[in-house]
């Protein structure tokens, strides 16, 4: 089959892979839509050490399932983390934190960028038929931003701030805007600041931040750059919420001390209220895609991803080329 292959930080495009063969629990899927993220541009960079197909973000359709035979055919989003079921932590029901864990496209299991995968069959969500293949490919980074709010409580008289506009940070927005929330968003570039005037959700200028007068301030922009501004902003006794996954970082965490500022790291969230809110059509992560292309091009999106300020984009398995409406 075709896949993405990255091995010492190099990306390929193989045509030479063989098809995945599931174990008894799993399900072969056959990939029908697939995202790139952040995440994927920092394992090229070496962020974690991983050989094997790239890509965690997927809507596809199962085609093989032993352990579930009626739901073949059935169109389906997947969770990420496969879990050992036994550890600590997923006895005490944080499987995301299992031990023991691999994960697609990024922990020792082969990822979606290939026309096939597997996953475990509990792993695999329906979709709705309402929810279209560019809205659910959207449901994994849209939990992610959800999951915010299952750490922490935002009332509406919070005066809340996201620092960084782009994918995750736009999709944080559209999920905090529904809470009533005062919410701000830092945004740079133009077309991060159209998609936020398009949803109603106010924006302002890094150099307009308004210091230390933020209940809680939300970073999610991917550089050092975005945490100092993140400290600047957040009231004393405030709280800093960080979707970040930062390289090597130096930052003055004395702030931190003085002004007790409460510091929530947060990944990955469940699926099932992200497919509730796009069945809803309460958020529309589509107005995020930049383009799409056929995974035989994947090179180039990779290529044309490196652009400034360019937001979703995907690769489809046939060689449908996206026009965007
Ligand atoms: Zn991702
Ligand atoms: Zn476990």
């Amino acid at each position: 089959m075709q896949a993405i292959w990255l091995q010492n930080k190099k990306l390929s495009y193989r045509t030479d892979v063989k098809i995945p063969i599931p174990n008894k629990n799993e399900a072969l899927v056959k990939v029908l839509l697939a995202g790139i993220c952040a995440t994927d541009l920092q394992l090229i960079q070496g962020y974690y050490s991983y050989t094997g197909i790239l890509g965690h973000e997927f809507v596809g359709e199962i085609i093989k399932a032993d352990n579930a035979p009626d739901r073949i055919g059935e169109r389906v989003v997947g969770e990420i983390n496969i879990a050992c079921g036994k550890c600590a932590n997923c006895l005490r029901n944080y499987s995301t934190h299992c031990e023991k864990r691999d994960v697609l496209g990024i922990i020792n299991h082969n990822g979606a960028f290939a026309e096939y995968l597997c996953l475990p069959s509990k792993n695999l969500i329906p979709v709705p038929n309402c929810i279209s293949n560019e809205a659910a490919v959207f449901t994994e980074p849209l939990a992610a931003a959800l999951q915010i709010q299952q750490q922490i409580s935002i009332h509406p008289n919070d005066k809340v701030l996201i620092v960084g506009a782009g994918k995750l940070g736009q999709l944080i927005a559209q999920t905090l805007v529904l809470t009533g929330c005062d919410l701000q968003v830092v945004a740079r570039y133009q077309q991060q600041q159209q998609l936020l005037n398009n949803n109603k959700i106010a924006w302002l200028l890094e150099q307009n931040v308004e210091q230390h007068s933020f209940d809680i301030v939300i970073e999610a922009t991917g550089f050092t750059t975005g945490f100092d501004l993140a400290i600047q902003a957040v009231r004393p006794r405030g709280i800093m919420v960080l979707k970040s996954t930062y390289q090597d970082m130096s930052a003055n965490f004395s702030s931190i001390v003085v002004n007790e500022i409460t510091v929530v790291g947060s990944r990955c969230g469940s699926f099932a209220p992200a497919l509730r809110l796009l069945a809803d059509k309460l958020v529309d992560p589509s107005v995020l895609i930049a383009n799409k292309f056929p995974l035989s091009q994947a090179l180039q999106a990779f290529e044309y991803m490196q652009q400034s300020a360019v937001l979703k984009v995907l690769l489809q398995m046939d060689n449908q080329l996206y026009t965007k409406p």
